[in-house]
């Protein structure tokens, strides 16, 4: 029998009738067996994250606002009161939850506050289905400067979970080597279902939320977009990049070193096949030729040309040295025979902007120096789609035909996408454009 490891996010966990959702679909199928639990999270009419409730009434009672501390926690009590009532299992929570008030109290320490949203959760859930509860600060081990220890979870973790063939594993905290609970950054729950799916060698990790997975791109943007069936890590990391989120960025790379394909869900819908997310795609297995398209807007191309800059030794390097002496990193650098153009984000040149452009002239002495603000990078996304015949030609009489003047273009030496810069004001229609061009 295969694995499966299950992440539910804290909308699909935050009333009882979302547990009772999560409770079907963990029984529709025998190999969901370990199950990681975020905390619980908004639903209509409950607009605050348990989690930031926690992070608030620890801050309070740092402050020294014990009566600000029970007020809060009196919201977070009501949260899971509400949930183990409306679930009629009577699992006696109250115990619990004086537990971790007093802990807050007496110990205002904000990565244990935070991190019991997961572990109450994880109690009631583990109650619900019969699973063993298994703590991850006994499993999960952080260094001391925060760092996770990658090898020592693998090792402890799946030597503890041989012990437990079926478990619910609380999201988002580990411990410290001192016994301190120490969360990951927030949104971290998808981390720990990937370091379980790695510990247990499961064979898939899915990530169930309020969404059916990836969309082409962005709703906001293009009406009903279409979901990605299929798409491979490395697009997926370049999406991302880009701007389209729905996973923690550091929750790929652990089931991606084993290889373990990951399937995006959605609670609310679990008829829906979602997005497979595996470590190589086919090209031929879409319907669609590209994979998706994102962007952002926010950057700036400094843009030079000098005579015989191919046959200069160490131009590349000597613009560089200038962005480093002002500490600016850049994102992109698109080149060609005698043309560098380096693209770099609004933010990083804040004030900084003349001076650059001053010691580029002087010391680099170029034919041509030029500077462009307020352009958005927009990247469309398939693997193979550099060498697919037509793709480029499809795309930029795209933009040609909506009117959207290319002011950079970066095909890089990644095969699997297109960058293209443009004005901030064609953003929109650039994505439009594109996306009726390849999809429809
Ligand atoms: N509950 C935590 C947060 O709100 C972690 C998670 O949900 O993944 O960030």
């Amino acid at each position: 029998m295969g694995v499966i490891v299950a992440k539910f996010g804290g909308s699909s966990l935050a009333t009882a009738g979302q547990f009772e959702k999560v409770a079907g679909i963990i029984q529709a199928d025998e190999e969901r067996r370990y199950v990681i639990p975020s905390a619980p999270g908004k639903a209509p009419g409950l607009t605050r994250k348990v989690t930031d409730l926690l992070y608030d009434c620890q801050q309070a009672a740092l402050r020294g606002d014990v009566r600000q501390a029970d007020e809060l926690f009196a919201q977070v009590e009501e949260r899971y009161l509400s949930i183990v009532q409306g679930l009629g299992t009577h699992f006696a929570i109250e115990p619990h939850l004086h537990v971790v008030h007093a802990a807050i109290l007496a110990d205002p320490e904000p990565d244990y506050a935070a991190s019991r949203g997961e572990y109450l959760n994880g109690l009631i859930l583990a109650n619900l289905l019969g699973y063993d509860f298994v703590d991850p600060a006994e499993g999960i081990v952080f260094q001391q400067d925060g760092h996770l220890d990658e090898e020592a979870t693998q090792k402890k973790l799946s030597e503890l979970l041989q012990k437990h063939p079926r478990a619910v594993v609380p999201g988002f905290y580990g411990a410290l080597p001192d016994g301190h609970i120490k969360t990951f950054s927030r949104g971290g729950s998808d981390i720990t279902g990937a370091i379980v799916a790695r510990a247990v060698g499961a064979e898939l990790y899915e990530n169930w939320t309020d969404v059916s997975g990836f969309l082409m791109t962005d709703p906001r943007i293009v009406d009903n977009p279409r979901t990605i069936s299929m798409i491979s890590y490395k697009e997926l990391r370049e999406l991302s990049y880009m701007g389209a989120s729905v996973l923690h960025e550091d929750s790929i790379f652990p089931v991606r070193r084993r290889g373990i394909p990951i399937r995006v869900r959605n609670t609310n819908r679990p008829q829906d096949p979602g997005t497979l997310i595996v470590p190589h795609t086919d090209a031929d297995d879409r319907q669609t030729s590209i994979t998706g398209i994102a962007g952002r807007k926010g950057f700036t191309v400094i843009h030079m040309e000098k005579e015989q800059m191919n046959g200069t030794v160490g131009f590349g390097r000597h613009v560089l040295s200038i962005l480093e002496r002002h500490g600016v990193s850049f994102e992109h650098l698109p080149s060609g025979i005698d043309t560098l153009s380096l693209v770099i984000q609004d933010c990083q040149l804040e004030g900084k902007r003349d001076a650059i452009l001053q010691e580029l002239q002087k010391e680099i002495h170029p034919d041509v120096l030029e500077m462009h603000s307020n352009l958005a990078l927009i990247a469309t996304v398939g693997r193979g789609m550099i060498r697919r015949v037509g793709a480029s030609a499809t795309l930029f009489t795209a933009l040609a035909e909506a009117g959207v003047n290319v002011r950079m273009i970066d095909q890089g030496s990644s095969e699997i996408n297109i960058i293209v810069g443009v004005e901030e004001e064609d953003f929109e229609t650039a994505v439009r454009a594109i996306y009726a061009a390849f999809v429809g």
